[in-house]
């Protein structure tokens, strides 16, 4: 009996390979019809024996091409039309300008192969790519997704290549960055000058360089790479000083995951997500021995360890490196370079030799980075591979357009169910990222055709992003509190309705109060949140400064929790910090000059992680913690903690903790044994203040934000301890719990309040 069905497919389902993909699988399932774009995605008609066409449904998604993601898929029954064959129909005119767009995607394992075979006509070319992989976002100019609208606009296809791209059986059927030796674009290599090398094989001059132990900036796919040799511990530490980067871990490559293997641990799922497609940076801990240069990551257990990506880097690697450097083209501070003629400027002064090419980069996108806790994947920084894949939201929201918070930022569009969070756009202090920020608004709402209603932004008012935000006229704005985006965002990827309980643990955040938030309990929903409980506050003496050196942050505790007398005594650890430092800061505090409240979380860290000696100065933000966090030793005990209420309000005491951690470290005890028992406190304390509050409030699921859960024990922990409290526990894994998830956040906040 023959039957015909229709059906209607949303998702990631255009530019990716999804229209010969359903031509082949119909043809294997002997079914007749046909299959176009559609303004919503991707629409086909079969028709054929009831068996087949049952086969058929069954086979399609499970066997989707790899850049594809399906989010909706309606069949229809119809009347049978008898069509006599199947056809891929072009699509009517603006069928592609709503569809979503594929992220950027490693090379895929047919083009490697190819990469690599002598008789393939491509073979060592470094932009070979085809609907499987290559990239996507960061070539985009404008929708729809074709090959004008992209930097390959510039280069003609040639005769072969163009009868590819037309053949709906080829692999690079519509293949928008589809290139060859004749006809793509090429690489060369320059000198520190940017005068061109004449040379037959610039990446194997480049590779050569490298092991000479020179600094080379390389042309990738969503911005430059500054490389040098992994196992040469002088030309790391030479790359060190000129980006000024002084002791952030610095990213590796390594052409198989065999190399990778050999100096970092690596489980089943570190594994896994080493080869997804997206290539992300994996964060694995380090073998004890290895040739990899201590200077890559000191006194850090972890790497940030990646495969190649672009056929690029895979003829680079192949010149026998165990590991590259692979770290952002940047000064630190500033965004990634990404045009020739800027990569020349910024990086005069870094890079001995530039590997260029000539396809314009669009949009900047660092790599991303993640890691496994828990056998689930958490993001760090969402980027490159992931952006602009949405987060699918629980219902449709008018569109808004959300600018973040001021660290690790991220601006948010949504549009109907989705919303689309941005590539990672860095610290927003200088006017370099916030002109990047600014560009990828544009980009955003252009792409996606979105004209958000409300512009949502952080209630500090020193921030840049809320001084754009204000600055404007074109929008209406709205403000919105840190910590209650921090629970949102992670409500929204799971989906939730309603009132949760939300535990913020954090660095800094603006409260409504005008203090720096940080160790809050909230009860949240879309619309508002009210403050349950949180961290008592402590000053920062000299402010930001107390960020940057957490030394300061001890003494304040101390202060609060001894009084004066403790600084009387000259003991090792009061000449370690300075004498007259210690009594300016005194003064200080005494006036309350300069020393604003926090009740901080990652204060509280910075404080422990001073007084046990782990850290007195940070140089990059949140070592102190992570060092902290590093140096644990497993321990059973734990200290005391207080918590009382004030006026309905439940406090947590800071000085209690410190008090004990003071003690231990009087009688000698080891920083690793603190860091654990402080560890166990933190997790105790605010998993029974949850427990306390979700019972007064009538309150049952817990969720968790914030940027101290980036701890592997405070997460894997308090998530544990909830549990058995009998509390329902989400926490984040499509976007980071740093302040990468406060867009997000901010733009349900914002939906919530034009529904109202
Ligand atoms: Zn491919
Ligand atoms: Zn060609
Ligand atoms: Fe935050």
């Amino acid at each position: 009996m023959v039957q015909r069905r229709r059906v209607r497919i949303q998702g990631i389902v255009q530019g990716v390979g999804f229209r010969p993909f359903i031509y082949q699988l119909a043809h294997r399932h002997r079914l007749y019809g046909y299959v176009a774009n559609t303004p919503q995605g991707v629409e086909l008609e079969i028709e054929g024996d009831e068996s087949d066409l049952d086969r058929f449904l069954v086979d399609l998604p499970v066997n989707i091409p790899p850049l594809a993601q399906i989010t909706r898929l309606e069949t229809e029954a119809l009347p049978p039309f008898a069509y006599t064959g199947f056809e891929i129909r072009t699509s009517a005119a603006g069928a592609e300008r709503a569809a979503l767009i594929s992220p950027d995607t490693a090379i895929c394992a047919d083009c490697l192969r190819e990469l690599f075979d002598p008789r393939d006509r491509r073979y060592r070319y470094p932009f070979i790519n085809c609907t499987n992989c290559g990239p996507r976002y960061t070539i985009i100019r404008d929708i729809p997704y074709d090959r004008v609208n992209t930097a390959m606009a510039t280069f003609t296809m040639c005769d072969r290549c163009e009868r590819e791209y037309h053949d709906p059986l080829n692999r690079r059927f519509h293949a928008q960055p589809n290139a060859c030796w004749e006809c793509g674009p090429r690489v060369w290599l320059t000198d520190a000058a940017g005068k061109e090398i004449p040379l037959a094989d610039p990446i194997a001059a480049a590779a050569a360089r490298l092991r000479e132990g020179a600094v080379l900036a390389v042309k990738g796919l969503g911005g430059f790479h500054l490389a040098v040799d992994a196992t040469q511990n002088e030309a790391v530490r030479r790359l060190r000083l000129r980006k000024r980067r002084e002791e952030k871990p610095l990213a590796l490559m390594s052409p198989e995951l065999e190399q990778i293997a050999s100096y970092v641990l690596l489980g089943d799922r570190e594994r896994d997500l080493l080869t997804q497609p997206q290539r992300a940076i994996v964060l694995a801990r380090k073998r004890p021995e290895s040739p990899i240069a201590p200077e890559v990551a000191p006194r850090n257990q972890y790497l940030g360890v990646m495969l190649p990506y672009t056929p690029l880097h895979y003829l680079l690697l192949a010149h026998g490196f165990l590991a590259l450097v692979m770290t952002s083209g940047n000064l630190s501070e500033e965004p990634i370079a990404i045009d020739n003629d800027e990569a020349l400027r910024r990086l005069a002064g870094i890079a001995d030799y530039f590997l260029f090419h000539d396809r314009d980069i669009l949009l900047r996108s660092d790599d991303s980075v993640v890691r496994v806790t828990g056998g689930r994947v958490r993001q760090i920084r969402r980027s490159r591979g992931f952006v602009p894949v949405p987060v699918f939201l629980r219902r449709p929201v008018p569109p808004i357009l959300a600018l973040g918070g001021e660290l690790k930022g991220t601006i948010c569009v949504t549009k109907e169910d989705r919303a689309f969070v941005s590539q990672h756009l860095g610290d927003l202090e200088n006017l370099e990222t916030l002109e990047f920020l600014e560009l990828t608004v544009r980009h955003l709402r252009r792409i996606l055709e979105v004209h958000p209603r409300l512009l949502v932004h952080d209630l500090h008012p020193d921030y840049l992003t809320t001084q754009v935000a204000l600055a404007q006229q074109e929008l209406p704005t709205l403000a919105v509190q840190h910590h209650h985006a921090h629970v949102v965002s992670a409500m929204a990827e799971h989906k939730l309705e309603g009132r949760v309980l939300g535990l913020a643990l954090d660095g800094t955040g603006y409260g409504t109060d005008g203090r720096i938030w940080g160790g809050e309990i909230l009860a949240v929903d879309e619309k508002g949140f009210e403050r349950l409980g949180h961290l008592s506050y402590m000053p920062m003496p000299g402010g930001t400064a107390a960020i940057k050196e957490p030394w300061r942050m001890a003494v304040s505790y101390l202060r609060a929790t001894f009084g004066e007398a403790y600084f009387a005594e000259n003991t090792p650890l009061l000449r370690r910090w300075g004498r007259e430092r210690i009594d300016l800061l005194l003064q200080m505090l005494r006036r309350q000059l300069n020393s604003p409240l926090t009740s901080s979380c990652g204060r509280l860290f910075d404080g422990v992680a001073a007084l046990v000696g782990v850290r007195d100065r940070i140089a990059y933000e949140g070592q102190a913690a992570i060092e902290l966090e590093q140096c644990m030793e497993p321990t059973q005990e734990r200290y005391r903690y207080e918590f009382n209420d004030a006026d309905g309000v439940l406090l947590l005491s800071p000085t209690a903790i410190f008090a004990q951690v003071a003690e231990d470290v009087a009688a000698d005890a080891r920083a690793g044994v603190v860091s654990g028992k402080f560890h166990r406190t933190v997790v105790e304390m605010f998993a029974e203040a949850c427990r306390h509050l979700a019972t007064r409030h009538g309150l049952t699921r817990v969720v968790c934000s914030g940027g101290v859960f980036q701890n592997v024990y405070i997460l894997t922990n308090i998530e544990r301890r909830l549990h058995e409290l009998g509390l329902e526990v989400y926490t984040h894994e499509l976007v980071p719990s740093n302040d990468g998830c406060i867009s997000l956040g901010q733009a349900l906040v914002g939906a919530a309040s034009l529904e109202r």
